[in-house]
């Protein structure tokens, strides 16, 4: 005999416990599963990710959401305290820096107008006013970067999963430790979700929320094609005799992210296209420090020339190919299955709009806050892109 809920979420990441807090938190009365296989989270980008919280985006609905997510972790008592205790998610609102080339300066200049139309607090730096205010900096050949003056900035990923969590069973919300294994459906309705304890779920609603590993497998099974595959990502921590102070959340031309992180320094990159693949593996790419990161460092910030790499770490994005955006809300063909994928490594800042969105979609069958309906499923069923460019 099958476990009845109303609402049954594979996947208790940043995206499942933030959907199972809104819905919870708000006027839903039904019942509320979350199904985490790893309680740990070991090995959950949720977990892993460096933390970034942004504004500056190119699609409307992404600068949208950053300032809702910027609200929510500046004001995260008022969401998710739990018997007077205030979770510590550290957040540090140091800003981000995207520096322009040339090439890039026009199309920034353009994001930037509809980031401060929205009501995003970034401005444009010239090299003058970027050495100004960053002496360690060489800016030659840069046409100057774009910062956050406020909502931006980086917290600790783990600690706002676990805020989630702790949360959502606060207001009634179960987690059970397995596994997904199979979704049965017939006609236009998931039945069953059947878990590799030997147990089964006959749910109201399913999410799936299972992330980069596993999300397109699970979607699979019901017949919906995702374009979403894991990619690697590795993170490296170095550290530099020469102390250059705090820096604001970097991003450089050629996509080399770092930022001051304590007494040292926390640096990524996406892979160049061509080794870019999927990949469920966790081995470290030593050669993309040596060979892009080391070298775009020590151009951009002298005193990086001499660095020495102190640890290293590698976890997944749910990269969504076909243009780099989520995908969120109902699959044609089934009247109760949603999904939310794609993040492409904007998850965690996403959460919180993405969260509450969905929980609007669960007890209203519509947005009623932030409208997000253009990152629904259709756009891949009809092959129609919406392109984020400020991806990195
Ligand atoms: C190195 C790195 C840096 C990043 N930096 C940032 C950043 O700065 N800012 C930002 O916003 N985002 C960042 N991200 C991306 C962010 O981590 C993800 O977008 C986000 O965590 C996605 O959350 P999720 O809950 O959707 O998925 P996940 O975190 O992948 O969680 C899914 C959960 O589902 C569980 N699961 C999977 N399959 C099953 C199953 N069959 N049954 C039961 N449970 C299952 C998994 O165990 C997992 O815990 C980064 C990612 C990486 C890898």
């Amino acid at each position: 005999m099958a476990d009845p809920y109303d609402v049954v979420i594979i996947g208790g990441g940043v995206t499942g416990c933030a959907t199972a807090y809104f819905l919870a938190a708000g006027n839903f009365d039904g019942t509320i599963l979350i199904v985490e296989r790893d309680p740990t989270y070991a090995n959950a980008p949720s977990a892993r990710a460096t933390g970034g919280f942004r504004q500056q985006f190119s699609t409307p609905e992404n600068i949208r959401i950053g300032l809702f997510g910027a609200q929510f972790v500046k004001n995260i008592d008022q969401y998710l305290s739990v018997g007077g205790d205030t979770p510590a998610v550290d957040f540090k609102e140091r800003g981000y820096l995207i520096l322009a080339s040339p090439d890039s300066l026009a199309l920034m200049q353009e994001n930037l107008a509809v980031q401060r139309q929205i009501g995003a607090n970034i401005v444009y730096q010239s090299n003058e006013s970027l050495t100004a205010r960053f002496s360690w900096l060489a800016t030659d050949g840069l046409a100057g970067g774009f910062l956050g003056l406020e909502n931006e900035g980086w917290l600790d990923p783990y600690a706002l999963l676990q805020a989630y969590r702790r949360k959502a069973i606060s207001l009634g919300v179960k987690i059970i430790t397995d596994e997904v294994i199979r979704l049965q459906y017939r006609g236009n309705r998931v039945t069953n979700v059947e878990l590799v304890s030997g147990g089964s779920l006959n749910p109201g609603i399913v999410l799936n929320a299972a992330g980069a590993c596993d999300v397109s497998g699970i979607a699979a099974q019901v017949g919906v094609v995702l374009p979403v595959e894991p990619r690697k990502r590795c993170a490296f921590v170095f550290e530099c005799r020469e102390r250059i102070g705090v820096t604001p959340q970097m991003i450089l031309p050629n996509g080399v992210a770092f930022r001051s992180e304590g007494d040292r320094y926390l640096a990524v990159v996406a892979p160049p296209p061509e080794h870019d693949l999927p990949t469920r593996e966790f081995d470290i790419d030593y050669e993309l420090f040596d060979e892009l990161i080391w070298p775009t460092l020590a151009e951009r910030v002298p005193a990086f020339e001499a660095i020495k790499l102190a640890s290293a770490y590698s976890c997944h994005y749910d990269f969504n190919t076909l243009d780099e955006n989520l995908i969120l809300g109902p699959v044609p063909g089934l009247e109760n299955f949603l999904v939310a994928a794609g993040f492409s490594g904007h998850g965690l800042m996403q959460s919180p709009a993405v969260g509450r969105a969905l929980s609007e979609l669960i007890q209203y069958a519509e947005y009623r806050t932030l409208d997000l309906s253009r990152f629904s499923y259709e756009r891949v069923s009809t092959n129609t892109p919406l392109r984020e460019t400020n991806c990195y």
